[in-house]
Parts: structure tokens; C-alpha cells; sequence
């Protein structure tokens, strides 16, 4: 399994471009891959997706975290250039998208074979759990509702081996104790802590970032 950070406040590569929001494409062995998150803006998407080699129209599913404009800003650009994805929100995203079939998400979900959601929490935001080799990776947006409740129900799908997104302004640190991967993203406020504390596991985010799991 392969994360590559499409979308970021930071970059890793000079030839992509930066912005507030959050994309990243999760591929998995036998499955079409899988966007998690769309970034703000549509433009910026398609040109780090074309920088980093990645074909819009190879996206078999996109799943929105939430209904910030950062992260659900770039869903119309890319849906133009990809009419057949599968496409899961969270039910706080509202009204559904024209011709296209959309699983609105509460409760968690299978979506792909080793891929789950894990629902959607305190009515606002849904994340990823994905099933590696090492343990559960969760994927997160911006975490609203709260890192350790995303970890409480990611940890429903095995034992959590690391985190990977927006943290927010999560200060409870001693929560991530035992993680072996904490690539911190996009809003996360205290990041150069989290780094000082787990500089084993500590991996900082940026576009262009590739997770081999
Ligand atoms: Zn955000
Ligand atoms: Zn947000």
C-alpha cells in the first residue's frame, strides 16, 4: 500500500504547487486507487496530480473527509475529468452531486478490501482506516473531531500503527504514545512538538511525500 501526499500547506517538491488544504492518494495492491481529499482548489490539484505522474481519470473512488472548502474545494474540477469514480462523503456534506451516485456516510464502511471508514464522527468528519502489513494507517483530514476519538474508532479495524493528515490544534500528546507513524499534515498546529517528542516516528508532511506501508 502507497500514500503519496497530492495536496499540502508544504511541499517536498519545487515543481509542486502549495496551498492550504489537503490531498492524498492512497493505492492498494488489486485496486484502483483512491483519493482521499480534493484540496481547495481544482487547478492546483490537477497540476500536482500531472507533476507527480498520476492520472485523474485512473481514480476508481474519492472519499471527502469533510465539507471544508479544504478539502472538498477541488471535487467539481476532478469529477469533470472523471465521470465514473465512486464517491463517498460524510452526511454533514449535504446536498449529493448531480448524475453521480454518492454513499453518504455515517456509521463505518467497507469501501475497498482493505480499506474501511471509520463513519462519520461527532456529525462532522470522516476518516480513513487502512489495513497494512504493520497495522491499521489512519488517514485524516483536519481531525475535528478530536485525534483520539479518530483513533478510538480506527482502532475498531485492528491495532493502529500510524496516523497520516491534519491534525489541528491536537495538544494531548501522550495520545499517540505506542503509534510507530506519525506524518503530521496540512493544519496541524504543533507540529516542531510532535517532532521534538516522537523523533523516531515523526515524519514531516509535504506534497509530494510518498508512504510505503
Ligand atoms: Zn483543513
Ligand atoms: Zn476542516
Amino acid at each position: 500500500m502507497k500514500i503519496t501526499i497530492v495536496y499540502d500547506n508544504c511541499t517536498t517538491k519545487p515543481s509542486l504547487k502549495t496551498d492550504w488544504g489537503f490531498s492524498c492518494l492512497i493505492e492498494t495492491e488489486g485496486g484502483a486507487p483512491i483519493l482521499f481529499d480534493t484540496g481547495a482548489d481544482g487547478a492546483i490539484l490537477l497540476h500536482n496530480m500531472e507533476e507527480l505522474g498520476i492520472n485523474p481519470g485512473d481514480i476508481g473512488t474519492i472519499v471527502i473527509s469533510h465539507a471544508h472548502g479544504d478539502h472538498a474545494g477541488g471535487l467539481q474540477d476532478i469529477l469533470e475529468v472523471n465521470k465514473d469514480a465512486e464517491i463517498y462523503v460524510p452526511d454533514s456534506l449535504g446536498a449529493g452531486i448531480r448524475g453521480r451516485r454518492v454513499t453518504t456516510v455515517r456509521q463505518p464502511v467497507q469501501i475497498s478490501e482493505n480499506v474501511f471508514s471509520t463513519g462519520e464522527l461527532n456529525g462532522v468528519e470522516q476518516s480513513l482506516a487502512l489495513k497494512t502489513d504493520k497495522g491499521i494507517v489512519v488517514v485524516v483530514g483536519c481531525s475535528h473531531p478530536g485525534v483520539g476519538a479518530i483513533l478510538d474508532a480506527a482502532s475498531e479495524f485492528g491495532e493502529v500503527y500510524g496516523i497520516v493528515g491534519g491534525f489541528h490544534g491536537f495538544s494531548d500528546f501522550d495520545r499517540l504514545r505506542g503509534l510507530s507513524l506519525i506524518c503530521t499534515c496540512h493544519c496541524t498546529q504543533y507540529k516542531s512538538e510532535l517532532g521534538q517528542l516522537f523523533p523516531e516516528q515523526y515524519i514531516a508532511c509535504g506534497a509530494g511525500l510518498e508512504l510505503e506501508l
